[in-house]
């Protein structure tokens, strides 16, 4: 009885998965290039869009990423102001985390900056000379993938480079945290990459956490330290200075921070 429902049900999402494919090859996919700088939106259930997409948490993990990243930006994601509702989202999602970053004294006064990707390409960042505890979500800046300052009153972060640094070399990262947590900093001060089995939970949340050479922060000196470990690694310490980590999510970033 149970085979029988299971291969019943297996035909049937066969034949959902089958419609929707003929569905997807039929229709212009205009933003396949530009998702593919983009980042799935978190916000943006998959049951908002049409009905074809409606069908996404049936597909395997690899399949509903792939539908992700085709999906257009429906007239239901527009939000007042002509924001979309992704970037509301990110805006709200920085704005909290960058809160208990603070809070957890990962970050004093003004350190520290976040970021995040959205499903265009460009980017959020955390103002410079702003505390991350007191962030509004209309201080953030919205650059281009280049740095250019897109929408937002203040000035982007002076560490931008870094973060547009490893957004230029994972097309899978769509968020970053830098802080200066006072336990992972003092490896970072002593140069002791994390790169040994200490703790478990560590090492399966972050594999191993290297060290990049000391780079001043804010200059080129700091993103020419950092490019070469950020294809293999989750999670960064940075020598004399704090640590830098990054996810699909703000949340998965800043989680790992936390781990860190
Ligand atoms: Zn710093």
């Amino acid at each position: 009885m149970h085979g029988e429902r299971t291969t019943t049900d297996d035909a049937g999402l066969q034949g959902r998965r089958r419609r929707i494919a003929s569905r997807a090859a039929a229709r212009p996919d205009a933003l396949a290039g530009h998702a593919a700088q983009g980042c799935p939106n978190p916000a943006g259930s998959s049951r908002i869009d049409t009905a074809g997409e409606a069908l996404i948490d049936c597909a395997p993990p690899g399949e509903q990423r792939e539908r992700s990243r085709r999906r257009t930006v429906s007239p239901t994601q527009r939000i007042q102001g002509g924001a979309l509702q992704s970037e509301r989202h990110e805006r709200d999602m920085l704005v909290e985390m960058g809160r208990r970053l603070w809070q957890r004294g990962f970050v004093a006064a003004n350190d520290g900056n976040l970021s995040a990707r959205l499903d265009d390409g460009s980017i959020l960042v955390t103002p410079t000379g702003m505390s991350k505890g007191f962030l509004d979500a209309s201080d953030l800046v919205l650059v281009s993938a280049e740095g250019k300052r897109l929408k937002g009153e203040g000035v982007a972060t002076t560490e931008l480079g870094m973060h547009l640094a490893v957004y230029s070399a994972r097309q899978d990262v769509c968020a970053g945290v830098h802080s200066h947590p006072q336990g992972a900093t003092a490896f970072a001060a002593s140069a002791t990459p994390l790169d040994a089995d200490f703790l478990t939970e560590a090492v399966l949340a972050l594999g191993k956490v290297p060290t990049a050479p000391y780079g001043t922060p804010s200059t080129m000196e700091l993103v020419q330290a950092i490019e070469p470990f950020l294809p293999d690694h989750k999670a960064l310490l940075l020598q004399h200075h704090g640590a830098v980590t990054f996810g699909h999510t703000v949340r998965e970033a800043y989680f790992r921070m936390e781990t860190l």
